[in-house]
């Protein structure tokens, strides 16, 4: 059989539903719905990858993808993408765009993808590539994802895809009732993926699931000052 970027994918999905079930107990499901598994088989993930990735676009691993940033594993980018249960009239929001290819497993699932993306370089590649590819539901803006995009909110569901050492406020400002956030909430040396949710109160509670490890969300919101970071 010629071994076709198709049936590498396959594999992929095969591997990653395998690993959903080895790890059910931490994500609760046992299984990945199967549009989440349509979608997973529906984008070419070769197409987000640096030309010399492209043999390794279909291992279950994250990869370079320049600028010091990376593309998540498959088994990460699924299983987030289910915690957010999305259906097709949603509106979601993306922090971190990095290759643009989360965004465009989601745009398969939901009715637009808002992502922030910090490196222009990227956000701008990842634009360009979306665009070749037809994902014409995805909405790229440079900037600082800890603020998330006001204009567009609420959102059904928010997606980080950067280490983050609190969840942004803004971004629980910008998530609707009865909505759901997945983020990765640690330091830059490890993180758990938490699920976060706002019922129709507007309370909120958070889950911790699994642990990972995500390149840092970056931006001057984050250090920490104190009395002795003043001018002497
Ligand atoms: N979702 C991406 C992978 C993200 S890697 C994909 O599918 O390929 C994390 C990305 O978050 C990197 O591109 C990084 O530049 C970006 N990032 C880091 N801090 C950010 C911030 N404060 N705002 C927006 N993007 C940020």
């Amino acid at each position: 059989m010629e071994i076709t970027f198709e049936n590498k994918r396959k594999r992929m999905v095969d591997e990653i539903r395998e690993e959903v079930t080895y790890t059910r107990h931490m994500i609760h499901r046992d299984t990945l719905s199967q549009r989440v598994i349509d979608a997973m088989m529906a984008v070419p993930r070769h197409e987000f990858v640096p030309p010399d990735m492209q043999t390794y676009a279909y291992a279950n691993e994250p990869l370079p993808i320049g600028n010091g940033q990376t593309i998540s594993q498959p088994y990460i980018v699924a299983i987030m993408t289910e915690l957010l249960e999305p259906e097709s009239h949603h509106i979601v929001l993306e922090a971190g765009t990095g290759s643009g290819y989360q965004a465009a497993v989601l745009s398969q699932l939901v009715k637009t993808v808002y992502t922030v993306e910090t490196i222009a370089a990227l956000g701008e590649e990842a634009a360009r590539r979306l665009q070749k590819l037809g994902y014409d539901n995805v909405v790229i803006r440079t900037g600082d994802a800890w603020f998330g995009w006001p204009e567009h909110a609420p959102y059904d569901s928010i997606i980080v895809t950067a280490a983050a050492p609190m969840i942004p406020p803004p971004l629980i400002d910008q998530l609707k009732r009865g909505g759901r956030m997945v983020v990765p909430l640690g330091s830059r040396f490890g993180q758990d993926l938490v699920l976060l949710r706002k019922d129709m109160d507007g309370k909120i509670t958070t889950e911790v699931l699994l642990p990972v490890a995500f390149v840092p969300l970056t931006g001057d919101h984050l250090t920490p000052r104190t009395p002795d970071d003043s001018p002497r």
